[in-house]
């Protein structure tokens, strides 16, 4: 029998023999310094299984597929070989903990899941408007005060309240490791200078007008954020950045930079300070310029920001200062920043936002788009699939949003564009859902996968709680 894989492997030839392979059967790892990083080559032969890789990472994916194959040959299994390597080096999913969030147990069945389809960047989403959900030593109001909100109004649904937690350094501690063992990198997302209304509540000097406000309680973009014109409230979040660099060992850092209203900096007599004294002529070109001192600052200490691609629009950061997030581009600024040699990662509002209803973003669309066509595929350096959780009430809704959308990303980031005709992609899903139910993530039935009245599931998602108005708002303005 042939096995069902996602992602599509680069190469494989069957040799015409059959096996006999059982879940535990013995895999002999052979050293391969010749292949890249990531690249394995897997071999079954009379019965036996043998890896070449020249990493710990190859062996692991070499592993996941095997993993597969067994799963969905059972016993009997054809004779082949696999040569694999993935196209992108980052392969991520993000999801929120600040608008309504889950602990450390259920994070890691998401992760183990998304390991066994060779994703490798978990993007967490951990400070927002909503609530700040990171132990910062240093400052320990910013989840004393800052990571509890008096109740939850998503959508206008009143879910009572208090809500509020945070994770402590060692819970970081423990899903980092959790995630190193299954070549995951955790990539923080700690937000600035906009959706920061949960610092502000801990520490209101961070503010343009310093005045006392609280964690929201709704979706939405808000008017108050970082003073970027103080020095001391620049200060303060570097060394929040500070104490990030050091409980989280990756590469990247996201600093979010997407949603700043200019409100508050328009009236500032610091913002306006600082836009004298560098010489800035507007706001975009203020944000810009911060978030190039942020990004040069993290540099130092051997990290890359990373940052949504509103940050672009001030024509301030060069491809050397940061990587871009691209989820909606309406400028066009991306392909002008690959063009110069910038790098992006892709995260398409339209088909990698797996918050919204398969009536808006059916398996099929996910899986059917180009993610290198946007910006060129030179300038792509990632994908990454999305779960925002303002109507992400249920850890059961979250899995049936991400799974099994996010293998659409997967197959994408691993495999490249195109692969295979989708009925073939979608076939392998089903076949491989009980990995996911082992895991304990439930799913929707395949026949929702592909909804035939996208329109009534799109209306049944906002009825009620949103008006068209506010419909029309959030599609333009919300990542
Ligand atoms: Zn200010």
């Amino acid at each position: 029998m042939r096995p069902s894989l996602i992602p599509m492997p680069r190469e494989i030839e069957y040799t015409g023999g059959k096996s006999i392979l059982r879940a535990d059967a013995p895999v002999t790892v052979t050293y391969a310094p010749e292949l890249p990083e990531e690249a394995y080559e897997l071999k079954i032969e009379d019965g036996k299984v043998t890896v070449s890789a020249s990493s710990e990472a190859g062996e692991f994916y070499a592993r996941r597929t095997l993993e597969q194959i067994i799963r969905t040959c059972g016993e009997e299994c054809d004779d082949l070989v696999i040569r694999d390597a993935p196209v992108l080096s980052y392969r991520g999913f993000l999801v929120d903990s600040c608008r309504h969030f889950y602990g450390a147990e259920e994070l890691k069945r998401l992760i183990d899941t998304a390991a066994r389809f060779k994703l490798n960047k978990f993007h967490w989403h951990l400070t927002d408007d909503q609530g700040w959900r990171i132990e910062i030593k240093r400052y320990p109001l910013l989840t004393e005060v800052g990571s509890v909100r008096a109740g939850s109004r998503f959508g206008g649904v009143d879910e009572g309240g208090p809500y509020g937690g945070f994770f402590t350094q060692e819970q970081i501690k423990e899903i980092v490791a959790y995630c190193a063992a299954r070549q995951i990198e955790v990539v923080p997302e700690i937000e600035m200078p906009g959706h920061f209304t949960a610092a502000l509540s801990a520490y209101p000097f961070l503010g343009c007008t310093g005045k006392q406000i609280e964690p929201m309680q709704r979706e939405g973009v808000f008017p108050n954020v970082l003073c970027v014109g103080n020095e001391d409230a620049v200060a303060f979040v570097k060394n929040v950045l500070d104490e990030v660099c050091g409980l989280l060992p990756g590469k990247y850092i996201h600093i979010g930079g997407d949603e700043a209203p200019r409100t508050r900096w328009c009236r500032c007599e610091k913002c306006a300070a600082r836009m004298r004294r560098q010489g800035i002529r507007n706001y975009d070109a203020l944000q810009g310029s911060f978030i190039k001192e942020i990004s040069a600052f993290l540099k130092e200490r051997g990290k890359t920001a990373i940052t949504w691609n509103e940050s672009l629009k001030g024509g301030v950061l060069s491809p050397d200062d940061v990587l871009v997030q691209r989820w909606m581009d309406r400028k066009k600024l991306c392909p002008a920043f690959t063009r110069a040699g910038g790098k992006l990662i892709e995260a398409d509002f339209y088909h990698y936002y797996f918050d919204y209803p398969y009536g808006m973003t059916p398996l099929k669309k996910a899986f059917d788009y180009d993610p290198y066509s946007k910006s060129g595929a030179d300038g792509v350096f990632g994908v990454e699939g999305a779960l925002w959780t303002e109507f992400v009430r249920t850890f059961d809704d979250l899995c049936e949003k991400l799974f099994p959308r996010l293998l659409a990303v997967a197959e994408r980031g691993w495999s490249g564009f195109p692969t295979r005709d989708y009925y073939d992609f979608r076939a392998a899903a089903i076949v491989l859902l009980p990995l996911l139910k082992e895991n304990g993530i439930p799913t929707l039935s395949p026949f929702r996968w592909d909804p035939r009245s996208r329109r009534r599931e799109i209306a049944d998602f906002f009825k009620g709680s949103l008006s068209p108005g506010s419909i029309r708002e959030m599609m333009e303005s919300r990542k």
